[in-house]
């Protein structure tokens, strides 16, 4: 029953894992609430605490920002040859937590320092659930083969942890803030794109057209392709150009870099109604914008973006 959630969520199909049966078995989930406060609390360790609700009501959220919590892994399947989701679950009742467009941080134990002390390995990630969504979050991650965490992702089994922190927000997402959004992402670089296009897309009241440019090595490595054609398809106001280094021979999109051609083509003129947003490795960071400053500011703007008349003001770098 979880897979085909998380498949019918990620778009993913399972083939034969549908077949398992791994219900998530919630009569694991102990919940202990009385008098003022309320903890939650999975089997036998305390792996979401939640304060109980603000006074004002407002909804009982997962992360904390100044607090690492173990977050369960409910479940992973691949999502292409080199990438997988996971899915992490904590309290059914309250949300995560995160404003679009937001990442957590996360961190593991990686050996011990010469005073004997835990050294962790932490990484930012970008979660790819509808931000309301209750009980559970999905992170699409790139296993690197020398990765120390992705690698340390790809080793976990249902039932691990992993501790998060957060949410650090990135760029305040408000509806119809720009008339026509252009983004430009590279492999993972999509799941800061997905989380605002997700948005858009849900509230009718946002008239935000989108144009996406989206790149990567080859057609096998683009991820959730079929979300983001079902997407397109069913949403005039989303357009998607993608673009491989190495296409098949039936391949119908772009071929290489991502050009100049296809940015004046596919993307938004520069305007004060237009936004670009870029993500991706830092090859392509450098070629389309240039990179963050080492501060992580957003540092000049440089690379075809400039050349093509779009201000720093017209353009946020991931
Ligand atoms: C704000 C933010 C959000 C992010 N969100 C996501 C996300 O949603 N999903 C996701 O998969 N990643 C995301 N990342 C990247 C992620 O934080 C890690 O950098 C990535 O998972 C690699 O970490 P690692 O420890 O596995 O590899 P490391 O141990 O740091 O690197 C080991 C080796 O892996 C290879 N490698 C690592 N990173 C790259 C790269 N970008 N390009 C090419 N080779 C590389 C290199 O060979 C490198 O020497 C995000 C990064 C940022 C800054």
């Amino acid at each position: 029953m979880f897979f085909r959630r998380l498949a019918k969520d990620a778009w993913i199909s399972f083939g034969d894992r549908m077949k398992s049966d791994s219900r998530i078995r919630y009569g694991a989930l102990a919940a202990i609430s009385g008098g003022v406060s309320t903890c939650y609390v999975f089997s036998s360790s305390n792996l979401v605490y939640l304060d109980q609700p603000n006074e004002d009501g407002a909804p009982k959220v997962a992360l904390n920002p100044d607090k690492w919590i173990e977050f369960k892994l409910q479940d992973k399947v691949q999502a292409s040859h080199n990438s997988q989701l996971f899915r992490f679950s904590f309290d059914p009742s309250a949300k995560l937590g995160l404003d679009v467009a937001s990442c957590i941080i996360t961190r593991a134990p990686m050996g011990q320092n010469a005073e004997g002390k835990t050294k962790y390995v932490i990484r930012p990630y970008t979660p790819i659930s509808d931000p309301n969504a209750k009980g559970y979050f999905d992170l699409l991650i790139k296993v690197y083969p020398e990765g120390k965490m992705s690698q340390h992702f790809a080793s976990l089994k249902p039932g691990d942890v992993v501790e998060v922190k957060g949410p650090i927000e990135k760029l305040r997402y408000s509806p119809n803030m720009k008339k026509h959004i252009g983004m430009i992402a590279g492999g993972t670089g999509i799941t800061p794109m997905l989380q605002i296009i997700d948005a858009i897309l849900k509230n009718p009241d946002d008239n935000t057209q989108v144009s996406l440019l989206y790149a990567n090595v080859s057609p096998d490595d683009i991820l959730l392709k079929k979300k983001l054609d079902v997407l397109a398809a069913s949403n005039p106001n989303l357009k998607i150009f993608y673009t491989v280094d190495n296409p098949t021979k039936d391949w119908l999109g772009g071929k290489g870099y991502i050009s100049k051609d296809m940015v004046v083509k596919g993307l938004p003129s520069p305007s004060d109604d237009t936004l670009i947003l870029v993500c991706g490795p830092p090859g392509l960071m450098k070629h389309i914008s240039g990179d963050k400053a080492k501060d992580r500011s957003q540092g000049q703007l440089t690379g075809i973006l400039k050349e093509l008349g779009y201000t720093e003001d017209m353009v946020y770098k991931f």
